[in-house]
């Protein structure tokens, strides 16, 4: 393995998605998925076994910004559902920074804490 990439977390990402694949397998039973699970093996091992490792490096840069982007907004979105009754959330038009913001019926003045711009936030529900 000298000289050769090896395993990282995008590797990790496409052995959990072969495992889950062969298991969505066993029920489906689709050419189109055995095809999918070869080509995942062979990129899997293509990467391992590669000795161009800033290319893989480069690869599992963009792996782990795409997988952080998605992580944020699934945890966001979880807190969103988990503090429905008390708070609302609403992004600031200049900045886009997401605001938590106590649950008041009606119009309000937000002033946001990163841009100090200040904006009218309505809430209904
Ligand atoms: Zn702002």
């Amino acid at each position: 393995m000298y000289g050769r990439y090896g395993a990282d977390q995008l590797y990790i990402a496409l052995a959990v998605i072969f495992i889950i694949l062969q298991l969505f397998q066993l029920f489906a039973q689709n050419p189109l998925i055995n095809i999918a699970s070869l080509a995942l093996i062979v990129w899997m091992f293509y990467r391992v076994f590669s000795k161009n490792i800033t290319a893989r490096q480069a690869e599992n840069q963009r792996y782990l910004r795409l997988s952080k982007k998605v992580k944020t907004k699934t945890h966001l979105w979880f807190r969103k559902v988990k503090e429905i009754r008390t708070h609302r959330y609403r992004q600031c038009p200049e900045c886009h920074t997401t605001l938590r913001l106590p649950r008041k019926r009606g119009s309000h003045t937000v002033r946001c804490p990163q841009c100090e711009h200040a904006f009218e936030v309505k809430i209904t529900l």
